[in-house]
């Protein structure tokens, strides 16, 4: 057995092996200690290998699922071995010794999973492929518990964005991929050959070309295949359950990377969870697939016109009318995921349950659509989506004829196959039906021949039916003419057969097998029916989802008072009355009111520079406004009075290292190497937010470099951005960039305390309230008093050196800087005011900056 086991460990590679051994998976080794450990399961030893006691484990087979669920959410992936023969099978061929053969029937990993219970309904589960050829890279991703199957060329710069985008479960690359920090899995290069890839997709789909569905790239079919072959090497031959390929460029959606995605939150928070992302905040879709589509959209903004605006009709129509809507939402409400019960089917891991939720979805999917075909003026989308919901006729009449109302999910005990639907199975059940009365009445006649009125007739797994009498009146029956043949005695009772009780049982038990055998023939014949249609069934699925996204944005533009945004040409973006949906949330619960504010961006004024009080509202405001972007361009309506945008090609959020300090990732390197990209990659339709840019380092350092970023974006760029700074300093630069204005968010101070009015207005902030902002944290008075006068000297400061001095966030420059002027450092102070920053240029300024360290360090 250890041999067969070892060969099959070697075979799997890097899973835990799952070792069928009766009911039970059994793991060995260094499997047992690492599942033992993360099941907190005992962990056992039996027998010896090379001298040491053997480490196992054990898992039952019936409740295997949840076990394999937190084994791979905890990283792991696992190979089932199990048996491929029966005991008896194994005996006729190698003798009563003879080992029942075992094989690897199946790799789990977190990128191919169709379990219910493994998965979450409201998300996709993507595997991802990253295929590369002739220069050009391709993504291939499937969810192969629904079939979807996507093929994404790209831009070798976008392929980080774009597997940020899709957020896989797993992405695997050929070996050889110059992609290998993206992945989770590297596979052998030959799966990634485009020839192979080829022929590999045309036998998956039956097809002599793929030309049918579209154009594919050397790299794309290198992505494609590399995916499939993985997929089939992970089913170990049986074919993975995947649609046609809708092939996509990258440069369809919005280009969002994996920083911008992260820092907007938008469909998981900075806490890893859906709670608190943009998604969570907008999803009010009622149905699994809805949720799924709803991510994905939102995670994709399109930059097509055409098919945004169709969206967008079909959220009006949902928003214009409350009775369509909640007609709609609750039809929807009832229906199981059709989507997910097809891909368990394809698997070859369908149960009866999931055929009745095929025929419920469907016959709820006509319903619907008989609902919606009367609708006057229908837009275009929904017009289009009503035939996919109908054409299920046949099948769904041929499920509802053929299976029980709940059908169950194990079909081992049978009972899903509906009364009336087969006569032969009909006949079958009444005579195990009639042999059970026939029992029944036996133990009427053999209490009267007996007379023991507590003689029963009783059934178990191993003695079938039997007698069973008190051991007191067992003896009359013990004897040799009595009729009865004696089975068994136990502490009290004593068991016994009967002919004819034997054969009334024989008649049971055939008619039983016999209708098992029946009903999983029909099982068969239905799952083959189900999967004849499954391509119409998925793009059933994918109406009903596409259904449900609209009426649940209209019910989230009419919950918040949203609008629909108007689309235009040329790259404004004009927002007026503008909220941040997930702040707007959390301040409304802790029973404050939100405060709207425009932002209205054009040729003229395409920079905002926003300035103003810590907690003041800088990095709400800049955020809203990309959220904005987003859900308008997803075809979703937005938290605005009004809102007019040109389409954003890129989309960038960046955010000052300082401010994800806390979270020990982003370092000040990170924070340069992310505004680095933003300008080479930021175009004129580009929209950028950069929020305290600078501030991971030195105060003069970091105001150099936000300076310089600052101009480059107004000169080279050329975007619509919004710059939040504390650097009060960098107000000058209206002066010499044309395009750019000064806003700040607003603030008073009452009575010595701080009121921030969270209302952005224009022009510089006249003070920065850091100090005010503090006292409100709770900072002891005397260390408030202390950094006073320390204010003071500095402002004095300040007014002799022409403005460059530092602000409150960097204390040790900022004592020498003093220390300088207390000991009246004569060059420093000659350095000082003879710099005319204006005059700089950005690389002079930190040359500059650079001595006046040097001379502050000597002083
Ligand atoms: P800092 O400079 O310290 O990073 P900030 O100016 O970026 O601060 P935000 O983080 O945007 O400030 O906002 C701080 C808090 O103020 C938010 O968490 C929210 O509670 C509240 N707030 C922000 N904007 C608004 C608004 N428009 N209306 C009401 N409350 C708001």
């Amino acid at each position: 057995m250890m041999q067969q086991y070892l060969a099959l460990k070697a075979e799997a590679e890097d899973c835990l092996l799952f070792y069928r051994m009766g009911d039970f998976f059994e793991l060995f080794f260094d499997d047992a200690k690492v599942a033992s450990a993360v099941l907190d399961i005992a962990l056992t030893a039996r027998g010896e290998h090379d001298g040491d006691r053997i480490p196992m484990c054990g898992v039952p087979a019936h409740a295997m699922e949840g076990y394999l669920a937190r084994l791979i959410k905890a990283g792991h992936r696992v190979a089932i071995a199990d048996q491929v023969e029966t005991p008896e099978q194994a005996k006729k061929r190698g003798g009563s010794k003879a080992l029942v053969a075992r094989a690897v029937i199946r790799v789990v990993t977190a990128g191919t999973l169709t379990e219910e219970a493994l998965l979450d309904s409201r998300s996709a589960n993507w595997c991802a492929a990253i295929g590369e050829a002739g220069g050009q890279v391709a993504i291939a991703c499937a969810d192969v518990s629904t079939g979807r199957f996507e093929v994404v060329e790209s831009d070798a710069d976008r392929v980080g964005a774009e597997v940020a985008r899709l957020n896989p479960a797993e992405t695997i690359v050929s070996e050889a991929s110059s992609f290998a920090e993206l992945s989770t899995l590297q596979r052998p290069r030959i799966d990634f050959d485009s020839g192979a890839g080829e022929a590999r997709l045309k036998s998956l789909f039956g097809v002599a070309t793929l030309d049918g569905f579209g154009q594919f790239s050397r790299a794309a079919l290198a992505a494609a295949g590399g995916l499939a072959a993985y997929l089939e090497h992970n089913a170990r031959g049986s074919l993975p359950f995947l649609r046609p390929p809708r092939i996509t460029r990258t440069d369809a959606c919005m280009a969002i990377d994996a920083a911008t995605r992260e820092s907007l939150e938008l469909t998981i928070s900075s806490s890893g969870t859906r709670k608190g992302s943009l998604l969570d905040s907008v999803d009010r879709t009622v149905t699994g697939a809805g949720a799924r589509l709803l991510g994905s959209d939102i995670a994709a903004p399109l930059m097509d016109k055409a098919a945004i605006e169709a969206r967008l009709d079909l959220v009006r129509r949902f928003a214009d009318d409350s009775g369509l809507r909640d007609m709609v939402r609750g039809q929807l409400r009832a229906l199981p995921d059709i989507g997910r019960a097809l891909g368990r089917i394809a698997a070859g891991r369908g149960s009866p349950r999931d055929l009745g939720q095929l025929r419920d979805g469907l016959d709820g999917a006509w319903r619907l659509a008989e609902r919606l075909s009367t609708l006057a003026d229908k837009p275009a989308l929904l017009a289009g989506l009503v035939p996919q919901l109908q054409g299920h006729g046949a099948l769904i009449d041929l499920l509802s004829r053929a299976l029980v109302p709940e059908p169950p999910i194990d079909a081992d005990k049978g009972g899903y196959i509906a009364e009336g639907y087969d006569a032969a199975l009909d006949d079958l059940r009444d005579a195990g039906a009639g042999g059970r009365r026939v029992i029944a009445s036996l133990e009427a006649d053999y209490r009267a021949r007996t007379g023991i009125a507590s003689l029963k007739i009783r059934h178990n797994g191993v003695l079938g039916y039997h007698i069973e009498v008190p051991a007191r009146n067992a003896d009359p029956l013990m004897k040799q003419d009595s009729g009865f043949t004696h089975r068994q005695t136990l502490a009290g009772v004593v068991r016994f057969n009967a002919p004819d009780l034997h054969e009334a049982a024989l008649k049971v038990t055939q008619a039983g097998a016999h209708a098992l055998a029946a009903e999983a023939a029909h099982l068969e014949e239905l799952t083959t029916q189900a999967l004849d249609r499954r391509e119409p069934i998925a793009a059933t699925a994918d109406a009903l989802a596409r259904i449900d996204v609209a009426a649940a944005l209209a019910e989230r533009a009419i919950e918040g008072g949203w609008t629909r945004p108007s689309l235009v040409d040329h790259a404004c973006f004009e927002v007026e009355g503008g909220r941040h949906p997930v702040v707007e949330d959390a301040v409304a619960r802790s029973g404050a009111r939100f405060v709207a504010n425009d932002c209205t961006l054009s040729e003229a004024s395409r920079l905002w520079l926003v300035t103003g009080p810590n907690m003041g509202g800088k990095s709400t405001f800049l955020r809203q406004n990309a959220l904005i972007a987003v859900l308008a361009q997803a075809g979703s309506y937005v938290p605005a009075a009004r809102a007019t945008l040109g389409l954003v090609d890129r989309l960038f959020s960046r955010v000052g290292a300082s401010d994800n300090l806390a979270r020990g990732r982003s370092t000040f390197m990170v924070e340069m190497v992310e505004t680095a990209t933003i300008l080479a990659q930021a175009t004129p339709r580009s929209f950028v937010i950069l929020d305290e840019v600078g501030r991971g380092t030195s105060t003069y350092d970091g105001l150099a470099i936000a300076w310089a970023v600052v101009e480059a974006i107004h000169e080279d760029n050329r975007c619509r951005c919004l710059f939040a700074t504390h650097y009060h300093e960098l107000t000058r630069l209206a002066e010499r960039c044309d395009a750019l204005t000064l806003h700040h968010v607003r603030a008073r101070e009452w009575k010595g305390d701080l009121v921030l009015l969270h209302e952005v207005a224009e022009g510089p902030a006249d003070r920065s309230y850091g100090i005010a902002v503090a006292r409100l944290a709770g900072l002891p008075p005397i260390t408030i008093k202390r950094a006073k006068a320390v204010l003071d000297k500095l402002e004095a400061g300040r007014a002799k050196t022409g403005g460059l001095a530092a602000g409150l966030d960097d204390l040790p420059l900022f004592a020498a800087t003093m220390e300088a002027e207390e000991a009246a450092a004569d060059p420093l102070r000659t350095e000082l005011e003879a710099l005319d920053v204006d005059a700089l240029t950005p690389r002079e300024a930190l040359e500059s900056l650079y001595r006046l360290k040097a001379l502050a360090n000597q002083a």
